[in-house]
C-alpha cells in the first residue's frame, strides 16, 4: 500500500541566481517514492556547465552578502526559521514522502531545521574576534572574514536538516553557496527557493544544483571559485572528494560514516537503556549516522538485554511513512534496500538472527524491512565491522571494562560512542578511552548545538558546530600593530666600502 502522496511538484529544477533552471544540456533523473518504488517526479541532472553557472551567481553575490552586518545576517536567519515554520508540515510531508521517514520524526527533523537557523543566528551575533597584547607594546588581534563561495554536499538521511545545518552556519559566516543534495532525495530541497526569497535572502546567495555525485557533485568539487567544500556522506566518497579537495588546496569539513558502539554494564538503569538502544538503532530507519548500531553488553546482563531489546525490535510498527503510527518506514531507495539485505544475509551466516530481517507480510511492496537484531555477533563479522545504515542491529557480550573498552574502539569508525552504568566515574573513564567525535553518557543521542559535531578514525575530518562551523566557513586573518613607538632592529648601518 502506497502512503497517500502530498501534491509534490512533477518536475525538481535547480535554482541558480534567484531564478528556477533546468539542467543546461535538459537531462533529468527519475525520482522515486520508497512506499512504492515509483517514479513520482524528474529532477534536473546538473553537471559541470549548471554548476559553474551557479557558482557565477554565488561569486555576484558574495561581497554584498559578505558585506552585510553580522545583526543583519542574523535577522534574516531568523526570517528564514520563521519560514520553514511556517511550511512545517509540508516539509514534513514532503520528506517522509520523498526518503520514506516515519511521518512523526519527519516533523522532528522539519523543527530541527528552523532551529538550526535560530542557532546560528545566535552564534554570529555573540561571537567575539580575539585580541592579544604583548605589554603596552604590541596588540594583535584576528579578524574572520567568510571564506567565499561554499559547496555544500548532502546525503539522503534527514536531507532537508542536514541541508539547514550547512546552509545555516555559511550564510551566518557570510559566505555565498552552492548546494547539491543527494539525488535520491530532492524533494523536500525544491522548498528551499520559496522559504529563502520569502526570507528576503538576495538572489544568487544560495544555489541548488542537482545532479548525480560523480557530475554535479564531483564538479563542485573541481570548481576553482569554490574555496571549501562542507561534505556529508559516506566514508567512500568522503576520501575522493578530500583527495579532489587536495588537488585544488580546498579546505574541507567531512561528516562521514559510523558504527557506532552502545556500551551498556550491568548496574545500568535497565529501562532507559533498552528504551534509548532501540530509539538510537531504529528511528530514522536506522539510516542515522549516529546510529548505536552495536550493542555491548556485560555478560550478567546480556541474556536479558538481548531478549528485551529483540521483543520491542518485533513490536515495532513497520509501515507507511504517512501514517502516524508508523515507527520503521521503508528504507529510503531500493537499491539500498537490496545493499541491507545483503547484510542481513552475511548476518546470518555470521552471528544468530534473534528477530526481523525480512519482508513484514502486510507490506508486499516498497523497501520495508522488519528491524533485524543479531546476537552473539564476533567482532570480525561485517555486520560489526562495516556500517549498514539501515534497521540492523548487533549485540555482543564483554567482561570487564577492558574488553568493553576493545570492542568498543575494534572498529576504523569513531562518530558516536553511549555508556550506560550507573558507576558514573566509570562512565567517564569509558567516555575518555573511546575513540569517538561524540560520547552519551546515560542518554540517547541529545545534541547541543554548540559543541562540536564529527567523528574521529574514518568517521571523519574537522568538527561543525556553534563557534567550530564558524571557523570552518571564514579565514582568520592576524593583525599586529605596535602600541609604543616602533623600534625595528636598524641593519645596514655599516660603514661604506
Ligand atoms: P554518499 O557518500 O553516497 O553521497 C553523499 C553525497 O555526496 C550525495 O549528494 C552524492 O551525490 C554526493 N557525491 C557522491 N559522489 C560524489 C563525488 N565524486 N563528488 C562529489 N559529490 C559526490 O552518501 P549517502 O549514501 O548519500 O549517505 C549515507 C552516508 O552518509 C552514510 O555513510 C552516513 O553515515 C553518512 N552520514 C554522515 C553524517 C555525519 O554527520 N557524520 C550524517 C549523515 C549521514
Amino acid at each position: 500500500m502506497s502512503p497517500a502522496a502530498p501534491p509534490t511538484p512533477s518536475a525538481i529544477g535547480h535554482w541558480i541566481g534567484g531564478e528556477g533552471a533546468d539542467a543546461a544540456d535538459g537531462r533529468t533523473l527519475d525520482v522515486t517514492d520508497p512506499a512504492s518504488n515509483r517514479p513520482y517526479a524528474q529532477v534536473a541532472r546538473g553537471g559541470p556547465a549548471d554548476v559553474a553557472q551557479a557558482v557565477d551567481a554565488a561569486r555576484t553575490a558574495f561581497p554584498d552578502w559578505a558585506a552585510t552586518a553580522h545583526h543583519e545576517r542574523a535577522r534574516v536567519l531568523h526570517r528564514i526559521a520563521d519560514t520553514v515554520e511556517d511550511r512545517h508540515d509540508r516539509l514534513a510531508a514532503f520528506e517522509s514522502y520523498d526518503s520514506g521517514l516515519p511521518i512523526g520524526q519527519a516533523r522532528g527533523q522539519a523543527r530541527r531545521a528552523a532551529e538550526n537557523f535560530r542557532h546560528f543566528a545566535g552564534v554570529i551575533t555573540t561571537l567575539g574576534e580575539e585580541a592579544f597584547r604583548q605589554g603596552e607594546e604590541q596588540l594583535s588581534y584576528v579578524v574572520r572574514g567568510p571564506k567565499g563561495v561554499a559547496g555544500l554536499i548532502t546525503p539522503w538521511n534527514t536531507p532537508f536538516m542536514l541541508q539547514s545545518w550547512k546552509l545555516a552556519p555559511a550564510l551566518a559566516a557570510g559566505c555565498t553557496v552552492v548546494l547539491k543534495p543527494a539525488e535520491w532525495t530532492p524533494l523536500s530541497a525544491s522548498l528551499w527557493p520559496e522559504i529563502l526569497t520569502t526570507a528576503g535572502v538576495p538572489a544568487g546567495v544560495v544555489n541548488v544544483v542537482h545532479g548525480t555525485g560523480p557530475e554535479a557533485g564531483q564538479a563542485l568539487v573541481d570548481h576553482p571559485g569554490v574555496p571549501l567544500i562542507s561534505f556529508t556522506g559516506s566514508t567512500t566518497t568522503g576520501r575522493h572528494i578530500l583527495r579532489s579537495c587536495a588537488d585544488h588546496l580546498k579546505a574541507a569539513s567531512m561528516e562521514l560514516g559510523g558504527k557506532s558502539p552502545v556500551v551498556v554494564f550491568a548496574d545500568a538503569d535497565i529501562g532507559a537503556a533498552v528504551d534509548a538502544v532501540v530509539f538510537g538503532a531504529f528511528s530514522l530507519n536506522g539510516e542515522r549516522c549516529t546510529a548505536g548500531s552495536r550493542v555491548l553488553v556485560e555478560r550478567p546482563l546480556y541474556e536479558e538485554f538481548t531478549c528485551r531489546v529483540a521483543e520491542r525490535a518485533a513490536g515495532l510498527r513497520v509501515g507507511p511513512p504517512a501514517d502516524p503510527a508508523t515507527e520503521v518506514g521503508p528504507l529510503v531507495h531500493s537499491d539500498h534496500y537490496r545493499r541491507v539485505l545483503e547484510y542481513v544475509r552475511h548476518g546470518c551466516e555470521e552471528a544468530r538472527l534473534v528477530t526481523g530481517g525480512g519482508r513484514p507480510a502486510h507490506l508486499p511492496e516498497g523497501n520495508y524491512l522488519q528491524p533485524a537484531v543479531f546476537a552473539e555477533v564476533p567482532r570480525d563479522a561485517r555486520i560489526f565491522q562495516e556500517e549498514i545504515f539501515g534497521p540492523v542491529l548487533a549485540l555482543a557480550p564483554f567482561d570487564g571494562e577492558e574488553e568493553a573498552v576493545g570492542l568498543a574502539n575494534a572498529t576504523r569508525y569513531g562518530l558516536a560512542a553511549y555508556v550506560w552504568t550507573s558507576d558514573l566515574r566509570r562512565g567517564h573513564r569509558i567516555a575518555h578511552a573511546v575513540d569517538a567525535g561524540m560520547v552519551w553518557i546515560n542518554s540517547h543521542n541529545v545534541r547541543d548545538l554548540r559543541t562540536p559535531f564529527g567523528g574521529a578514525k574514518a568517521s571523519g575530518v574537522g568538527r561543525e558546530g556553534g563557534a567550530h562551523s564558524i571557523d570552518f566557513y571564514t579565514e582568520p586573518k592576524s593583525v599586529h600593530v605596535a602600541l609604543g613607538e616602533a623600534r625595528p632592529p636598524r641593519l645596514g648601518e655599516g660603514a661604506r666600502p
